[in-house]
């Protein structure tokens, strides 16, 4: 039996994992976090018979403890670093959006306890930090990114240096095919065509962004060089990813879009259990395309290629300002080209040395986030041509 800590379970990705727990037989709930959510982390915590929990925000926590639930709740990131140590899980699943994710992924690797990632945005900030220390304490990160689990499981089955490049798929979002974005709207942002997902990751995909963290990240996690990572979009999202060998083959992995097959090899991998996801009927789907992604429509995906190949804190400055950007879109104070122009010019400005300790990375990261909460209302302004 494994014990599970899960890290974000009333998100997307957390509800997905607990589905998929409690589909394995030799799977076991021990922990559960969430930022504010506490009605729903209680529900959660009943149900999973799990007997601790921890709450990211303060008063959340308070109300949680006085709602009548017989277990313990920790308060703050203190209490889901605590938790992190007390609940003893043989591995963390750290399904947190954002950059608050880092601190619990360095708990986690620091204590040697096998980690399993969506937080993709561990990897963009802490890369070379975090993949070190992994190393240093043999604890593995397995990537629960659907993308990155192809990737993983395609490289798995090849010997050392045969691949030769890897290809990320991408769906291209609600907007693929526009050349103006100035005047999309929230709703139109967050309608995602193939994946049900987070609001933050959604606003990403509808940028691109989030194709560029998930080249930083796949950078990372298989140490590929940016020149050997392409990025092609896939409107349908049936192939997953894809890596060319060094004698022209190109293997691909292929199915429906359901979060819950890479959570579950993510927990399981290379063991795989039965999930009620349909095959693909390819006769049925007639047709797969590919297209060259338009950097000119979303210039994410090239700031983040350039961040990543610049180095050093330049993925954590991206990162933060990209935050703070999509929160300001989501709260309607900034149009949806705001969010490339705000990163620009927070990559313009913070300077971004290579990190030698983590605290390098968390300085960076509120640095650049004062940055781009400083540059939100110049942008907002000159995008709607002054009228803000
Ligand atoms: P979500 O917004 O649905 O859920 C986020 C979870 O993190 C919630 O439980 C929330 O309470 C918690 N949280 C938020 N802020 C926090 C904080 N400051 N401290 C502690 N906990 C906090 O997000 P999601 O879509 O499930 O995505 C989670 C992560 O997985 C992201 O990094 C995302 O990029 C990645 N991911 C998601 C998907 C997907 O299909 N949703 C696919 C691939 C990767
Ligand atoms: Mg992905």
């Amino acid at each position: 039996m494994k014990d599970v800590l899960i890290l974000g379970s009333t998100g997307s990705i957390g509800e997905q994992a607990i589905d998929v727990i409690e589909r394995s037989s030799d799977l076991r709930v021990c922990g559960l976090t969430a930022d504010s959510g506490w009605e729903r982390l209680i529900e959660q915590a009943r149900s999973a018979n799990v007997d601790t929990v921890a709450l990211a925000d303060a008063e959340a926590a308070e109300a949680a403890r006085n709602a009548g639930w017989s277990g313990q709740v920790l308060a703050g990131e203190e209490g889901i670093r605590t938790l992190i140590v007390a609940s003893e899980p043989d591995v963390v699943l750290n399904a947190i959006v954002g950059s608050a994710g880092l601190g619990p992924t360095i708990v986690a690797l620091t204590e040697g306890i096998e980690l399993a990632l969506a937080n993709k945005e561990s990897l963009v900030v802490g890369g070379e930090l975090v993949t070190a220390l992994s190393e240093a304490t043999g604890a593995r990160i397995s990537p629960v990114d659907s993308e990155h689990s192809a990737l993983h499981q395609l490289i798995a089955s090849e010997p050392p240096g045969v691949v030769d490049r890897l290809v990320l798929t991408a769906s291209g979002g609600p907007f693929r095919g526009r050349t103006d974005l100035s005047d999309v709207t929230r709703e139109e942002a967050l309608a995602h065509p193939t994946w049900e997902m987070g609001g933050k990751i959604t606003i990403d995909s509808a940028t691109l962004m989030n194709k560029g963290l998930e080249l930083i990240e796949a950078h990372h996690l298989f140490a590929v060089p940016y020149d050997r990572i392409d990025v092609v979009v896939h409107p349908q999202s049936l192939i997953h990813s894809l890596i060319n060998l060094v004698d022209g083959s190109t293997l691909a992995h292929l199915g429906h879009p359901d979060m819950r097959v890479p959570i579950s090899y993510a927990l399981h991998g290379p063991d795989r259990i039965d999930l009620p996801v349909e095959h693909l009927d390819l006769a049925a789907i007639g047709s797969l395309t590919f297209e060259e992604p338009d950097t000119d429509a979303f210039p994410c995906l090239r700031l983040a290629r350039e961040a990543g190949a610049a180095g050093g804190m330049a993925p954590c400055v991206l990162n933060a300002a990209n935050e703070v950007a999509v929160a300001a879109f989501l709260d309607g104070s900034l149009p949806f080209t705001g969010i490339p122009a705000v990163v620009e010019r927070v990559l313009e400005s913070v300077p971004a040395p290579p990190a030698t300790h983590f605290e390098d990375l968390f300085d960076c990261d509120r640095e650049a986030r004062e940055r781009a909460a400083a540059e939100l209302g110049a942008v907002a302004g000159s995008a709607n041509g002054g009228a803000l």
